[in-house]
């Protein structure tokens, strides 16, 4: 691991070998947080046609007048006929604008009048339930357009309210129905098989054997994938033998766009993987990153799969999955590759290390002081080791290699987590 390359040089080579999965129609239901493989545009007007915004009465704008109310519409029932001045009709949010009205009058600016006389005593919430028997009411001046909302005005015929690569959330999911449409064009999501190699490994709830630790990355990885958007194919543990590594990094290989396997990377007598992927046909990509926590990485292709050896140490190969294999993830689905950054003041200072940048695992808060966000380490022990240092974390703040410390104060980029 004689020449280390910079975290970006690491994600420029890992971008540079992927190549984009194909689509699938998926429906509405099953689309959160798939990527979208296709624009969306509306075949409609949204809202479809002008609309009351408000519970009241559609009226012919015009002077203060004392109106005949001579029907109703509602949400979904339209009223069927045409509104002449002196007229009004009974009018609830999001129904059809009557013909021949071009305004509403909101229901607390009017005041329902009883028969023969104005003003005196029907209430007006009767008046709207149609319970009062006088249907006369009296309303203020109006211009046209007064609490309407026009056709279109939300989202007009032709417009396009998704763009490919969009990550479905529930805000688009819900403009997607909104538009009428029941299914989507989605990325495939990558097939990734995550492998944690060690003897000493112990799944959760049996009894630990001396020397035993239990397998954090086998969660802590999963669900990365999941978050990440891919869809975990296998999640097994490999012992240190360099046959059952290779027997099962080569069935991983077959049935996985992405492999991802943690621990027996680095060059100990127990550790196998990099050997076997060299045997398995593996094309080594980049070995070794300029990064701590995260140092000894691996990333290799075998045709259009990929394969990262992630350190074995809880919370690098955590930083490692964020920094390389998540872009991986995002770019296989036509996503953008990495999360945002943002910039904030280190709260206290940091001490650099000579060669490797750092991520440090930090909450970001507001500071008392003024706008700046500022960036707190999660815990003092920022060792690869203390997972929970990941735990409450934000982001990752990168801090530059180089001699001393980083000060208070101090601006840095933070990868947001
Ligand atoms: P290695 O990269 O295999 O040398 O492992 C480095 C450190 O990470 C060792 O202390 C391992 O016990 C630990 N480690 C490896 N795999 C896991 C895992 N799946 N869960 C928790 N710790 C692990
Ligand atoms: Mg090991």
């Amino acid at each position: 691991m004689s020449d280390l390359i910079t975290i970006e040089e690491a994600r420029r080579r890992v971008l540079e070998a992927v190549t984009r999965l194909g689509d699938e129609a998926i429906s509405l239901d099953s689309a959160l947080g798939r990527v979208l493989a296709e624009e969306v545009t509306s075949t409609l007007d949204v809202p479809p046609f002008d609309s009351s915004a408000m519970d009241g009465f559609a009226v012919v704008a015009g002077p203060a007048a004392e109106l005949s109310v001579v029907g109703e519409a509602r949400a979904g029932r339209p009223y069927a006929e045409a509104v002449a001045p002196g007229q009004a009709v009974r009018i609830s949010t999001g129904a059809v604008m009557p013909e021949g009205a071009d305004a509403v009058v909101p229901v607390e600016r009017t005041t329902a009048v009883k028969e023969g006389g104005s003003g005196d005593g029907c209430c007006i919430d009767s008046a709207m339930r149609g319970q009062c028997r006088n249907d006369r009411v009296s309303v203020p001046e109006t211009r046209p357009g007064q609490n309407l909302r026009r056709a279109g005005e939300d989202i007009p015929l032709g417009a396009v309210v998704l763009q490919a690569g969009t990550t479905l959330g529930p805000a688009e999911l819900g403009v997607a129905a909104s538009v009428g449409r029941a299914g989507l064009r989605c990325a495939r999501q990558p097939r990734v098989a995550v492998l944690v190699t060690g003897d000493e490994l112990t799944e959760p709830g049996a009894a630990l054997a001396p020397g035993g630790i239990y397998s954090s990355n086998a969660f802590a990885l999963a669900a990365q994938v999941e978050r990440a958007g891919g869809e975990l194919v296998a999640r097994a543990t490999v012992p240190d033998d360099p046959q059952s590594t290779r027997a099962q990094l080569g069935a991983a290989l077959e049935e996985a766009d992405v492999v991802v396997v943690s621990g027996g990377v680095s060059v100990g007598p127990h550790d196998h993987v990099k050997p076997a992927l060299r045997e398995l046909g593996l094309e080594q990509r980049f070995w070794g990153v300029r990064l701590r926590p995260g140092k000894p990485t691996w990333f290799g292709t075998r045709g259009g799969t990929l394969a990262f050896g992630l350190p074995g140490n809880p919370v690098s190969a955590m930083v490692t999955f964020q920094l390389f294999v998540r872009p991986a993830l995002a770019a296989l689905q036509g996503a953008p590759p990495h999360t945002p950054r943002a910039s904030a003041q280190l709260a206290e200072a940091i001490e650099r290390n000579p060669e490797r940048e750092q991520a440090i695992r930090v909450r970001l808060l507001q500071s008392e002081t003024g706008g700046d966000l500022e960036a707190t380490p999660t815990t003092g022990a920022q060792g690869s080791h203390v997972l929970t240092s990941m735990v409450g974390a934000d982001g990752l703040a990168l801090i530059a290699p180089g001699e001393g410390e980083a000060a208070a104060g101090e601006r840095v980029e933070v990868e947001l987590l």
